[in-house]
């Protein structure tokens, strides 16, 4: 057995990537990488300069002047912990806009791929067995169905004292997958060797018992 291992989890927004990862990290005790987190975090700086999604000059403009990484879990934003700001339903929607701009996805998935380099990881996201990994010892591809999706974006948002509704909570799920899966840039696909895993009416415990068990 290699002495490093990458553990890709790609698929829709909602459908408990992030949760079921994080709990996998911590029971093979290896880091896990929130790759949805960097898209979010330039789509926040976006939105803080006020600059429009389709300006593509001033967005390539500021992503030269931007460093995205992590630190003990956080996510930092040119020197700045931003994780407590990037799950609004705003900057959800400028997350996948910005996520379309090829030259955003270049300087990412570098960064990713440098993230992973060294040490075993597993990595959440829409491109990580597709492009970001595509030699990755393991290949989930986690789905629910849509409702399930929003149900659970809901609850989550709504714990957090976040004013939404579930309806738009779902018509926001459902027009993320829609420029996910369409966009020309890495659409979100499911990569030919990965496993698909079907969430909607498992619960988290479950799916990382078995993702675990696959895991030699
Ligand atoms: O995973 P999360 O919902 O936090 O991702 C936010 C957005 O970032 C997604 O809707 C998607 O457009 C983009 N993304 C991506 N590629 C990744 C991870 C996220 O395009 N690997």
């Amino acid at each position: 057995m290699k002495a490093i291992y990458r553990i890709a989890v790609d698929g829709p927004s909602g459908a408990g990537k992030s949760t079921v990862a994080k709990a996998i990290a911590k029971k093979l005790n290896i880091e896990y990488i929130d790759t949805g987190a960097m898209y979010r975090a330039l789509g926040l700086k976006i939105l803080n300069n006020g600059i429009e999604m389709k300006d593509e000059d001033s967005i390539k403009e500021l992503l030269k002047e931007t460093e995205i990484d992590f630190v003990n879990g956080d996510i930092i934003l040119d020197g700045q912990v931003v994780s407590h700001l990037i799950r609004t339903p705003e900057v959800s929607m400028a997350a996948s806009a910005c996520s379309a701009y090829p030259f955003v996805r270049e300087k990412l998935v570098k960064a990713q791929q440098q993230l992973g380099a060294s040490k075993s990881v597993i990595m959440d996201g829409r491109d990580i067995g597709t492009a970001v990994f595509p030699d990755a010892e393991y290949k989930f591809f986690v789905t629910a169905s849509d409702e399930e999706r929003a149900k659970r974006r809901y609850e989550e948002l709504i714990a957090k004292g976040e004013d939404v509704t579930f309806e738009q909570v779902l018509v926001d799920i459902r027009q993320r997958d829609y420029n996910d899966s369409t966009r020309a840039a890495s659409p979100l696909r499911k990569a030919d060797d990965a496993e698909e895993l079907d969430t909607t009416s498992m619960t988290i415990d479950e799916v990382v018992d078995y993702v675990c068990s696959k895991i030699k």
